[in-house]
């Protein structure tokens, strides 16, 4: 994966991958440019100049026609703007896209569930998939079977829900359940890490880890109350110090879901959590 360069991974969708590499980006972030007489980029990623440069200069700047955002968070939208001063295209997101980093950003086209992108060579269709952020959408290419998840299914890093940025452990697992009943699916393209060949077995994968997560938690509040940051020290043994805080709010988030569901007892970060 070099950054900056485009390449092609089938006939529609080419890849630019951003150089914002990271412990929560992995190699960067994906921004995928979908069809060629007509252009739909998926994510434009951040506002880094040769990462636009990149993104413009892969097309005829008039063919660049919609600019489509999988959610808010700030590695994977802020080029928006750009794109579209250069290009003409409509920017098209899930409403509302809140601020984020102080910048805010008018979407030309807002989508919601079951809405269709239709270009000269093929059809995207938005998918509303809450739980890592209230406004995801993946995107659903037909033509060639393909999944676009932004950060809803990663290659590589783990997918966070983060209550503190909108995040929903009810509503993610909801969200995967529903990706997973779309049999149809050959391949995912998420939004950080290599395209994913054997979508089936890694949803599968995503809903058994929560599921183990869950059960972990469980068993650990059985035998005594903890707080927050408890658990993590006793399930989460091999995250590097730099993840500890985000592995905290997953806890949270899956905390807070069986709080929901009546299995737990406990407020915020600090205090203890038991079981009911
Ligand atoms: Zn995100």
């Amino acid at each position: 994966m070099t950054p900056e360069s485009p390449s092609a991974l089938s006939p529609l969708v080419r890849r630019v991958v951003a150089n914002n590499p990271g412990l929560m980006t992995g190699p960067g972030t994906n921004t995928y440019l979908v069809g060629i007489d007509e252009v739909a980029v998926i994510d434009p990623g951040p506002d880094l100049a040769r990462h636009v440069d990149a993104i413009v200069g892969a097309s005829m700047i008039e063919r660049v026609r919609w600019v489509l955002l999988t959610h808010t968070h700030p590695d994977h939208w802020p080029a928006a703007a750009k794109i579209r001063k250069r290009t003409g295209a409509k920017i098209a997101g899930f409403a509302p896209f809140p601020k984020a980093d102080e910048v805010t950003l008018e979407l030309d086209v807002v989508l919601t569930d079951g809405d269709t992108i239709d270009g000269t060579e093929f059809r995207l269709e938005a998918l509303h998939t809450p739980g890592h952020a209230p406004n995801h959408l993946c995107f659903w290419l037909d033509e060639e079977r393909s999944l676009f998840t932004g950060d809803h299914v990663l290659n590589g890093t783990t997918t966070v829900v983060n209550p503190q940025r909108g995040g929903d452990m009810i509503q993610y697992l909801a969200s995967l359940d529903r990706l997973r009943k779309i049999k149809r699916v050959a391949r995912i393209c998420p939004g950080h890490g290599d395209v994913i060949e054997d979508p089936a077995a890694v949803l599968d994968e995503y809903v058994a880890h929560r599921k183990m997560r869950e059960r972990q938690i469980l068993k650990l509040l059985k035998a005594k109350p903890a707080t927050i940051p408890k658990i993590v020290g006793a399930l989460y043994t091999d995250t590097p110090d730099g993840l500890v805080e985000m592995a905290q709010r997953q806890v949270h988030a899956h905390l807070l879901k069986l709080k929901a569901e009546g299995k737990v007892l406990g407020n915020g970060a600090k205090t203890s959590w038991s079981l009911s």
